[in-house]
């Protein structure tokens, strides 16, 4: 029964005490509304049977919640600053291992296995995480091999809102497939600015992503994958059509491979791409190939 860190006073003291002024360039905005740390750890649904990775835990304020509710917590601070602040707040916790390292920079598979008593337990992820490298962070884990059970994570809203994208909104786009190719996205809850100290200029919201249903129809070559959902995108507005055209050519018969693709996946030349399923791109890249494009 320790007083909490995220209370907007302690909070302050803390920062006065060590002397610490947050820095922007590392995306320092510290949460001091407890009620909202709880529901991060609620819509992680963390259990004692749960490892615990967080990202950036900045004074412990997010971490101290973790530590109460999960089995293990190893958390990655960057700035070098915030070790012994975190060594002093978090001090009454015996299941937190605080880690200086560049989160970017963390091999998440052996991080798992060196750093947990039983790296076998489910792991969850969560994090307020630094804004400037929301994507980078989100495909580091999407990328690596480590199985994860849940990511729970606090973002700009507009980021949020582009991950969880249905087909037909304006923020589909080619991240919201990249993400929902391999996991499944929704927005748990919004969070204003004033639950931050200092405030952000951004709105923020939090993500949980979790395992999805496996596809039903598998691409043959997942980087082209990739490519063609950015391609789709280079120009909204634009048919698809047009797209396709401007990033793969008109000429040596291109125009009827591409036809040929579109037709052999049932795809109108003459939609926009923020129209099309995950599904038919998956198509779309498989019978590109069969195209010879
Ligand atoms: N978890 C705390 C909270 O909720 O109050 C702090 C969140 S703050 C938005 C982001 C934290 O990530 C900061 O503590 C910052 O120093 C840290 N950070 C920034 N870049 C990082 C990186 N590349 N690797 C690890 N931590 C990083």
């Amino acid at each position: 029964n320790y007083p909490d860190i995220a209370t907007p006073l302690r909070t302050q003291a803390i920062m006065n005490q060590y002397g610490i002024n947050t820095k922007k360039s590392l995306g320092q905005n510290f949460l001091t509304d407890l009620n909202i740390l709880k529901n991060i750890v609620s819509a992680g649904d963390v259990s004692k049977n749960d490892n615990v990775i967080e990202i950036g835990p900045g004074i412990g304020a997010l971490t101290e919640q973790l530590a109460r509710a999960a089995k293990e917590v190893v958390a990655f601070e960057i700035d070098d600053r915030l070790i012994a602040v975190l060594d002093d707040t978090l001090a009454p916790y015996n299941n937190i291992k605080v880690i200086n390292q560049d989160i970017l920079k963390v091999d998440l598979m052996a991080a798992v296995q060196e750093n947990f008593s039983d790296p076998s337990a489910p792991l969850k992820i969560v994090a307020n995480l630094p804004y400037y490298i929301t994507t980078p962070i989100l495909m580091q884990i999407l990328e690596s091999e480590v199985h994860v059970d849940a990511i729970v994570v606090m973002m700009q809203k507009e980021v949020a809102d582009r991950l969880a994208a249905k087909p037909g909104t304006k923020e589909y786009g080619s991240l919201s497939l990249t993400v929902q190719y391999r996991v499944q996205a929704r927005v748990a809850f919004n969070v204003d600015r004033t639950a931050f100290i200092p405030n952000p200029n951004v709105d923020s919201a939090i993500v949980v992503l979790e395992p999805r249903e496996p596809l039903a129809i598998l691409p043959d070559n997942e980087q082209r994958l990739f490519s063609l959902f950015k391609v789709g995108f280079v120009m909204r507005r634009k048919t698809l059509w047009n797209n396709l055209i401007t990033a793969f050519g008109k000429n040596g018969g291109m125009q009827d491979k591409l036809m040929d693709a579109l037709e052999a996946a049932q795809i109108n030349p003459k939609i926009r791409a923020e129209k099309l399923t995950l599904e038919q791109f998956v198509t779309l890249q498989n019978t590109l190939t069969d195209a010879g494009v």
